[in-house]
């Protein structure tokens, strides 16, 4: 299953994600946990990324695209993938597409998870992320069992620089000029499936599995 899981920042894309690709097999590719490990590393990649991440800007699209063209060929995308957070312009789409077809492949589902702007504030500004294995919780609205301590492996938890309020406004613009025209596109190939994006955690896995099993 080849899948595409769009929405603005906060709408729950890396959560979602998590649990579905446990469940497909697949490799989940996010574009940020990319851009956050080169950072980190320090790596050219990493550095030329900085000023862009840190400024809630999105990365050039000729950077971008490089990276997701690197790992779609690598070999555990073969049973599939879950892109997480890319495509977020349309020149990114339209390289997507070029990049699939040269290797035979095409796009499943584009499942879109609506959330309004004023609830995608809250969740960014509480979202806390595990150092050791990247889970993701919030503050109030899925709280590990011991405040800062990761459930999973008792990692601590640190809030990214770029979820401060400051910076979550222009990451909204971003979303809202470059990445919302995408949907468009997508439905005009007849990929789209919209999600409510804003219920339960539980309850929008269980509606994101109906639509991939195409019951929905
Ligand atoms: P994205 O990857 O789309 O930016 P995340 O999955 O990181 O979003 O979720 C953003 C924040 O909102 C996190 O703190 C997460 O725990 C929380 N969250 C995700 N989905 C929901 C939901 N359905 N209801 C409430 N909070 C959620
Ligand atoms: P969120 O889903 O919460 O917005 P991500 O982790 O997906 O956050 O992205 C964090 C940052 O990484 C973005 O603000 C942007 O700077 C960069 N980034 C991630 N994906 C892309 C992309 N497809 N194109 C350009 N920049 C990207
Ligand atoms: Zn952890």
């Amino acid at each position: 299953m080849n899948l595409i899981l769009m929405g603005p920042p906060g709408a729950g894309k890396g959560t979602q994600a998590e649990r579905i690709v446990a469940e497909y097999g697949i490799p989940h590719i996010s574009t940020g946990d990319a851009f956050r490990a080169a950072m980190k590393q320090g790596t050219p990649l990493g550095v030329k990324a900085k000023e862009y991440v840190d400024a809630g800007k999105l990365v050039p699209d000729d950077v971008t695209i490089g990276i997701v063209r690197e790992r779609l060929q690598q070999d555990d995308c073969k049973a599939g993938f879950m892109l997480d957070g890319f495509p977020r312009t349309i020149s990114q789409a339209e390289a997507l597409d070029d990049i699939l077809s040269s290797m035979g492949r095409g796009i499943d589902h584009v499942v879109d998870l609506k959330v309004d702007r004023s609830l995608l504030l809250a969740r960014l500004t509480g979202r806390r992320i595990c150092k050791s294995c990247g889970s993701t919780y919030h503050v109030m609205f899925n709280p590990p069992a011991q405040e800062g301590v990761c459930n999973k492996c008792g990692g601590e938890l640190y809030q990214r620089s770029d979820d401060s309020e400051e910076k979550v406004g222009t990451r909204l613009d971003e979303y809202t000029n470059k990445t919302a025209p995408l949907l468009d596109y997508y439905r005009g190939k007849g990929l789209l499936r919209e999600l409510n994006g804003e219920r339960e955690i539980d309850e929008v896995t269980a509606e994101l599995r109906e639509t991939l099993r195409g019951q929905a």
